[in-house]
Parts: structure tokens; sequence; C-alpha cells
């Protein structure tokens, strides 16, 4: 299964319209920027709840295309951002 049709399936396995259980838009906005603990169980949540993920993945894509802006302005060289990820 490819990454995008992954997306899509969580996208819709795990309806959750009335956002039960949900963490704060702030814990999201912590788990985008990879600010929580591995154990924390929005972890988990956000896994299984479509809701969240889309959320997740909004956010996820805002703070990296900030942090490109950034980077193209301060560094020359865009690679070296992924000798950070492991
Ligand atoms: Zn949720």
């Amino acid at each position: 299964m490819n990454r995008e049709l992954m997306k899509d399936f969580l996208r819709e396995q795990f309806p959750n319209p009335e956002r039960k259980g949900c963490p704060d838009e702030d814990v999201l906005q912590a788990l985008a920027e990879d600010r929580i603990a591995p154990n924390d169980p929005a972890l988990l949540h956000v896994g299984s709840c479509s809701e969240c993920y889309t959320e997740y993945l909004h956010l996820r894509r805002e703070i990296e295309e900030e942090r490109l802006k950034n980077h193209s302005n301060v560094l020359p060289f865009p690679d070296r951002s992924k000798n950070q990820t492991s």
C-alpha cells in the first residue's frame, strides 16, 4: 500500500464526527511539531481517528512549508535537513 492510499484509508476508516476523546488542538500542534512523548496516548488516538488525523496532516504540512521557507533563507543546502530526521 503506498503512502497516499494509506492516508485515504486512515482518513475514511475511523470517522469520529463527535470528536469523542479527541485531544486539544494544542496537543495536535505539539504532535505535528514532534514535541510530544513517544508514549503519549494522543499518538495512538490520531492513528485511529480520521478527524484528528486529517487535522494533524494539515498542521504538519503548514509546519513543513514554514520550515522550508525558513531554511531557504538561511541554508543554501536544503538536503541538510534530511540528516536531522533520524
Ligand atoms: Zn480524534
